[in-house]
């Protein structure tokens, strides 16, 4: 941020949280025959893209590029965590199966060999 007075870079000196969505700042004007010392705020204002983990409590305006319609046709047609589960729940199923199979075959392949070996 400019100093608002020489137009010269500042330093930020020190800042404090006021809110999640505000900061409070302290400026110091770099220009040594100016001298400006101030206080500034920096406000998050707006979503530009959204968080994979959302706060339950933060109510932040969308970005005009986001368009609220658009979105909520996209989160329509994913699929849901029941889903998931399901699709989990199955693949955990047919591992199962595979298993059994596995044990069957191995089974056989002993009975095999002891009657081969009783011959
Ligand atoms: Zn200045």
């Amino acid at each position: 941020m400019r100093c608002p007075h020489c137009r010269s870079a500042t330093t930020v000196r020190t800042s404090h949280e006021v809110s999640n969505l505000t900061r409070e700042s302290y400026l110091a004007c770099r220009n040594t025959a100016c001298g400006h010392v101030f206080a500034a705020i920096t406000e998050i204002c707006r979503t530009v893209s959204l968080s994979a983990i959302p706060g339950p409590a933060v109510r932040l305006p969308l970005s005009q590029h986001l368009r609220r319609k658009v979105l909520i046709e996209q989160l329509q047609t994913l699929p849901t965590q029941h889903h998931r589960r399901v699709r989990r729940r199955r693949h955990e199923h047919h591992a199962a199966v595979r298993h059994l199979w596995r044990r069957a075959r191995q089974g056989r392949a002993a009975a095999h060999r002891l009657l081969k070996g009783a011959t």
